[in-house]
């Protein structure tokens, strides 16, 4: 059942196509994101697995030019991220479970918290980029359940160089890899389309 993630990719496509300004964008492509989210019965059950150790990133498509990637984001009991980057602008919407993005500032050399944590609930978008803040660090809410968030970022993310942020200080160079080597098939509407014959 993958009609809704087509349906999704075709609109963000289209949108992009308008060449948006990033606030824009980021409205417009938000609404997209909460729309997919709002529904969670189209993910695939294998891009849904998660690893005992490690958060995984799937990626579900990543457009034909780079202009965007979806990733399914999915989180183990009590996973979280190191202090991370993204370069690129990022849409982030909640799927199932919930989990806490805690931002980032830089002061006198040290990359501190921000704020509070924001918790997203199932349905929820949030944005990341470097002209709103592009530093934070993410968890899984629950430590006895898998969260699982969809991720839409402003290029093929798995060939951005980018950076987390050691407690130490200073930053290293970062690249996210993703945990699937085939990808769910979006293009197949055979039956839909024998069906409509009828
Ligand atoms: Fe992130």
């Amino acid at each position: 059942m993958t009609r809704p993630l087509r349906e999704f990719v075709h609109a963000f496509g289209l949108l992009l196509y308008t060449r948006p300004e990033e606030p824009q964008l980021l409205a417009q492509g938000g609404a997209l994101l909460r729309t997919l989210v709002a529904r969670d019965d189209w993910l695939p059950e294998a891009f849904a697995e998660p690893h005992p150790e490690y958060y995984r990133q799937y990626l579900l498509h990543a457009d034909s030019t780079e202009r965007f990637s979806v990733v399914s984001f999915v989180w183990g009991p009590g996973q979280a991220t190191p202090v991370h980057d993204h370069t690129v602008w990022g849409l982030i919407g909640m799927l199932r479970g919930s989990e806490f993005s805690q931002g980032y500032v830089e002061r006198e050399g040290a990359w501190v918290p921000e704020g509070e944590a924001v918790r997203l609930q199932p349905g929820d978008v949030e944005a990341v980029s470097p002209r709103i803040g592009d530093v934070h660090r993410v968890r899984n809410a629950f430590d006895d359940r898998v969260s699982i968030s969809i991720h839409v970022y402003g290029a093929n993310i798995g060939a951005v160089r980018r950076h987390t942020y050691p407690p130490e200080g200073g930053r290293r160079l970062f690249v996210s890899g993703y945990s699937n080597t085939l990808l769910p098939n979006l293009w197949d509407r055979s039956a839909e389309l024998r069906s409509a014959a009828e």
